[in-house]
Formats: structure tokens, C-alpha cells, sequence
């Protein structure tokens, strides 16, 4: 099984359509079963990191049926009628959380937008199980990737790992007129030239060392929730894999929403 990151932007991407939109849909028609030329396996199950699921230690998602989270505000009610009505898979949870030594969270989650407003797109049937795993806000940068490659695991028995966030993610410098011609801020362009330039080398274990970039970090993630989902999608890749990435125009001035597919070839 490939293992994604995926920039998931606004939520309005759930419902419009655009190049995201389209994307996740192309994306998602890609896991037909065929595994060869670029098409994978079905998923017997997706386990999806959010950006918008920040808990003490891990955690993940152990219900039976996981509500739909609407954890944003000031959209339209359309965004807010949106259903995901994927199961989750108890059992699965189960053994995932005693393999890494996680919590397993009965009640107090589901699936936030950075999962549905993706994984509809992708999967419209939502008969695939979708558990969440949390990021753990206590743990430094270089443990969220560990913690990735402690995941690798579940590739080979059919798991999908999905990480969802933003490789540039600061919405109070972004610019919202919606011209694509605007010129991208250099920070922006520097930080995604830095994701990239480690992706594509495969010095993956780099990925956690972005503070080190000081302020065009601090600049791209003031808060970086939106980046880690990341570390542990690239945790999850391994020696065998090759990136493929997409949805790489930096929009909005600095919107940089450039997703990885690691794959087998
Ligand atoms: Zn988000």
C-alpha cells in the first residue's frame, strides 16, 4: 500500500470543484486493485493523521460509527450538511493501540475535516473503515516522524496511512482575493523548496528539522500542526518507495499545498 500526504486547504475543497477537489478524486480512483501502473490495492482499512486532532500522548479513534466533525466556522450550511459516514473498525483500533501503546478514544472524536473533506472525495462510497490517530502535542518534532515509521507496519496488511495538513499554513498572511497570479512570498517558497529538495533526496529524517529554517518557518507554520501530519507519512515510507508529488502551485501568495504520494514501483 502507498502512503499519502495530502494538503487539505480549506474545507470549502470538500464540496467545490476544483483542481483539489479533482485531484482527490483522481486519487482515489487510482485504488481499483490492479496494483500495477500506478493503481493500488483496495484498502481494507484507512488510518488517517489529521492536523485538527491535537491530544496529550496518542490516541485512536476505537468507535463503531465516527461522527462526522464540522470543526470549523463561517461557511456556508452546505459545507455543514456533509456526511462521512465511513465505519470505523473497533477491532483494528484495538490492535494498533496495544502494537504502539496508544490510548484508544471511545467517545470523545470522529472524523474532523482534514479526514472527511479528503477521504470523500477519494472513497465517495465511505464503505472503507477509517480510524484517526491523533498527534501527540507533547512530543518534539523527530518523534512525530518516529512515531510514523512505527506505523510502516500496517502497509503490508492493507492499511492506508494518510497524513492531511499543509506544507505552508499560515492564514493570517495568506492572501484571499483568489488571484493566481499574485507573486509567492519568498518564505513560502524557500520552506516548500525545503520539503521538497529532502523528499526528493530522500533524507526524510531532515523533514523534522525545520525549526532550524528559523523564521521562514516560524513564517510558513506559525503554529505547525498543519506540517506534522507530514512526518509521519514520510516515517511511514521506506526504502522501496518513490515520491510522486502533485498539487505543487503555491497559491494565495503562500498557500502551499503540495501532496506526496510515496508508492512502490
Ligand atoms: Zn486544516
Amino acid at each position: 500500500m502507498p502512503v499519502l500526504f495530502l494538503g487539505h486547504g480549506s474545507p470549502m475543497n470538500a464540496i467545490l470543484d476544483n483542481v483539489y477537489r479533482r485531484s482527490w478524486q483522481a486519487l482515489g480512483c487510482r485504488f481499483d486493485g490492479q496494483a500495477t501502473g500506478g493503481h493500488f490495492p483496495v484498502p481494507q482499512l484507512i488510518i488517517c493523521v489529521s492536523a485538527h486532532w491535537l491530544t496529550h500522548g496518542w490516541a485512536i479513534t476505537g468507535m463503531a460509527k465516527p461522527r462526522t466533525i464540522h470543526d470549523f466556522g463561517g461557511f456556508p450550511q452546505e459545507l455543514f450538511n456533509q456526511q462521512y459516514p465511513a465505519p470505523g473498525s473497533p477491532e483494528a483500533s484495538l490492535d494498533i493501540a496495544s502494537q504502539l501503546g496508544i490510548a484508544v478514544d471511545h467517545d470523545q472524536w470522529g472524523l474532523d475535516h482534514g479526514a472527511w473533506s479528503v477521504l470523500k472525495p477519494m472513497f465517495p462510497e465511505a464503505n472503507i473503515p477509517v480510524v484517526q490517530l491523533s498527534l501527540n502535542w507533547d512530543a518534539p518534532p523527530a518523534a512525530h516522524y518516529e512515531f510514523g515509521k512505527k506505523l510502516g507496519y500496517l502497509r503490508d496488511l492493507g492499511v492506508l496511512i494518510v497524513g492531511s495538513g499543509q506544507l505552508v499554513h499560515n492564514l493570517r498572511l495568506m492572501d484571499r482575493s483568489a488571484s493566481s497570479l499574485l507573486p509567492v512570498d519568498s518564505w513560502a517558497q524557500e520552506f516548500d523548496d525545503f520539503v521538497a529538495g529532502h523528499i526528493a533526496a530522500g533524507s526524510l529524517d531532515q523533514l523534522a528539522n525545520f525549526q532550524e529554517l528559523g523564521q521562514v518557518a516560524k513564517l510558513a507554520h506559525p503554529t505547525y500542526e498543519h506540517y506534522l501530519p507530514l512526518l509521519y507519512a514520510a516515517g511511514a515510507s521506506d526504502e522501496r518507495d518513490t515520491p510522486e508529488s502533485f498539487n505543487t502551485e503555491i497559491i494565495a501568495k503562500n498557500m502551499a499545498l503540495r501532496s506526496i504520494i510515496w508508492k512502490v514501483t
